[in-house]
C-alpha cells in the first residue's frame, strides 16, 4: 500500500489535493491572517493552491471568510496576494 497523503481541498477550485502541494493560510489566536508557508504557525488554517487565481476565486466566494468565521478586510487579501508572489523557493 501506498503511504497515505493528506489531502485538503483549496478554497478557490474546490479541487482536493495533497497538503503539501497548497499554501496554508492561517488565522492566528490574535485574529492575525498570513500565509504560513511552513505549516507551522499555531491557529485555524485553511488551504489554497498557489494560485493567485484559486486566491481570487476564494476572495470572490469569500470563502476564507467562512473558513474562519471571520471578516477578512480588503487589506488583508491584499497582503495575502502580494505574499503568494513572494513564494520563497526553499518553502517546498
Ligand atoms: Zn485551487
Amino acid at each position: 500500500m501506498p503511504k497515505k497523503i493528506p489531502m485538503r481541498q483549496c478554497l478557490g477550485c474546490r479541487e482536493m489535493k495533497p497538503k503539501k502541494e497548497l499554501i496554508r493560510v492561517v488565522r492566528s489566536p490574535e485574529g492575525e491572517v498570513s500565509l504560513d508557508f511552513k505549516g507551522k504557525l499555531p491557529g485555524r488554517g485553511a488551504y489554497v493552491c498557489p494560485n493567485p487565481a484559486c486566491l481570487s476565486k476564494a476572495r470572490k466566494a469569500k470563502a476564507l471568510e467562512r473558513a474562519f468565521s471571520a471578516p477578512l478586510p480588503d487589506p488583508v487579501w491584499e497582503a495575502l496576494e502580494q505574499q503568494m508572489k513572494e513564494v520563497p523557493q526553499d518553502a517546498q
